[in-house]
């Protein structure tokens, strides 16, 4: 290929006394003292309303780090109105311009921007150091560079066959129209890839981060314009969900929809786009990564020291707010008092705190919403008494929304929290008997509406071909030995289906190949 070969921008560690360590520590000082005051993007204009809207960390909700303004539905019109506007030349830009300026950004995340978008991250997002470095940073590049990628080998495909005096090829174009990306709160990277694939793929988008993620949002609307990106190709805009909606799923160019965020809004999307397909130029592209309920299986032959460091990690990094994140597990008899043992021994080393101290593992919870349903499960469960909570179940929102990591177990495996998202650091364990194994497998199955990630811990080669066969429609991302988070890009494409989403894989050609409108052309001689 023409490109540059993809390679996996490697993890800083921020190791005490580091270089990177102290330039993150300037960049969240800087980050507090300057107070952003943020704008949408639309056209080449930084649109400023004056309705101003405080951001404040999650870990520390007294303090103000900035503002941003917020739109309406005008706002949402005139975005639509300079993404066509943009579109043609866009469009018509041969695809090794498209492909180079998004090169040129993923070099200034890597070094000029990088300490700002992962103290963005840190702040708005509350994310430790670590966390931040794997998504604001590697995982938002290594989407850039991969994509890329992708990019040149779909263009380069052709189709293999041609009768004598013919001349068949495919010529990718984007899609008619414009794409909306509706992006979450949890991944800076998710962020910016669902706006930035498409527009890789030649189409002209309007961006609508969550509330919680516009200020590193802004950012990364600072790398794409450094990098070149023609105004009018990514306009990001705050407006209130339900207003923009309303002029995007009317609006006779909506192309398609690039979405992160929850089941329950993604099904309302769906099927506002459904009442109105008789206004759409073409049928939308609808692509969408949800919800999770995402298990760990622990069998007999399982290691334990293995076991408890993917449930540890699987289910408490960035406070169990990954789509992908451990959530329900399945143990073993055999092995539980082992392994509760660890866990237990592992969790009285965790920290919980601001993401300013950096020996802090567990930061705050997104918002007051968050922390209160949060809270509320954890009081059921510590007021049940067929349930016995081992580790937690303290929370404290007096100066952020913090929630100690919390183990409930259950007998019980369709209890409450086996079954429904939490999107927490609140872990439901199920201990089963070794010689029902196979029948676990089955109640796994059936838990959950979704399909999202999952796990089996096993050293008997049996087992892990035993869960891998039953499970193979409950995770779109299936791990053996290791926890169910962290899918690297270019390495496991990520996405599950049910519930879930539509298995549309980020990070690969296949999420690529829905973002073009191929033409086929055949020439007679
Ligand atoms: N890709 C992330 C992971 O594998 C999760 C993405 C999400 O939470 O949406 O952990």
């Amino acid at each position: 290929f023409k490109v540059p070969p993809a390679i996996n921008e490697p993890v800083l560690n921020y190791a005490p006394g580091s270089a990177e360590r102290k330039l993150l520590k300037d960049a969240l000082s800087k980050a507090y003292a300057t107070r952003a005051d943020i704008p949408m993007y639309i056209g080449g204009e930084e649109i400023r309303t004056g309705v101003k809207k405080e951001v404040r960390p999650p870990h520390n909700h007294q303090q103000i780090i900035g503002h941003y303004h917020e739109g309406d539905k005008s706002h949402v019109e005139q975005a639509i109105k300079a993404a066509l506007a943009a579109k043609h030349a866009w469009a018509d830009l041969a695809w090794e311009q498209r492909a180079a300026i998004f090169l040129k950004a993923a070099e200034l995340a890597a070094g000029p921007y990088r300490y700002q978008l992962n103290a963005a991250t840190m702040l708005a997002q509350s994310k430790n150091a670590y966390q931040a470095e794997i998504d604001a940073a590697c995982e938002l590049i290594d989407f850039l560079r991969f994509n890329v990628q992708y990019l040149a080998e779909i263009y380069a495909q052709q189709p293999p066959a041609n009768a004598k005096g013919v001349w068949n090829r495919v010529e990718q174009r984007p899609l008619e129209g414009f794409v909306f990306a509706l992006t979450p709160f949890n991944f800076t990277a998710i962020a910016a890839n669902l706006p930035a694939s498409a527009a890789l793929m030649g189409n002209v988008v309007v961006w609508k981060p969550a509330e919680a993620q516009i200020y590193s949002a802004n950012v990364i609307m600072q790398i794409f314009r450094e990098a070149g990106l023609p105004h009018g190709v990514i306009n990001l805009i705050y407006v209130h969900g339900p207003d923009a909606g309303e002029v995007i799923f009317n609006h006779r160019d909506f192309a398609g929809i690039h979405f992160t965020g929850s089941t329950k809004v993604f099904q309302e999307i769906w099927k506002t786009i459904g009442t109105n397909i008789h206004k759409y130029r073409s049928y939308p592209r609808i692509v969408g990564e949800t919800g999770g309920k995402d298990f760990i299986l622990i069998h007999g032959s399982a290691d334990i020291q293995v076991s408890a460091t993917a449930i540890i990690r699987g289910a408490f990094e960035y406070q169990g707010q990954k789509c992908s994140a451990a959530s329900r597990i399945y143990v073993a008899e055999s092995v539980w008092p082992e392994i509760k043992e660890e866990i237990l021994k592992e969790l009285a080393t965790i920290k919980v705190g601001p993401v300013e101290d950096f020996s802090n593992f567990v930061n705050a919870v997104i918002n007051e919403q968050s922390f209160d349903k949060l809270s509320k499960a954890i009081d059921a469960a510590k007021s049940d008494p067929s349930l016995d909570v081992i580790a937690g179940g303290n929370y404290d929102k007096s100066k952020g929304y913090f929630i100690e990591p919390t183990v409930i177990v259950t007998k019980d495996p369709y209890y409450i929290t086996m079954c429904e998202e939490l999107f927490g650091p609140v872990l439901t364990i199920h201990v089963y008997r070794d010689a029902e194994f196979d029948n676990i497998l089955t109640v796994i199955d059936n838990t959950s509406i979704y399909a999202l990630t999952g796990a089996v811990i096993a050293q008997d080669r049996y087992a892990i071909e035993k869960a891998t066969n039953a499970l193979r429609n409950a995770a779109g991302n299936f791990y053996i030995n290791d926890k169910c988070t962290g899918a690297v890009v270019g390495q496991q494409p990520f996405g599950g289906a049910r519930g879930s989403g539509t298995n549309d894989k980020a990070g690969s050609m296949i999420n690529l190949l829905r973002w073009v409108s191929p033409r086929t052309i055949k020439e007679t001689f």
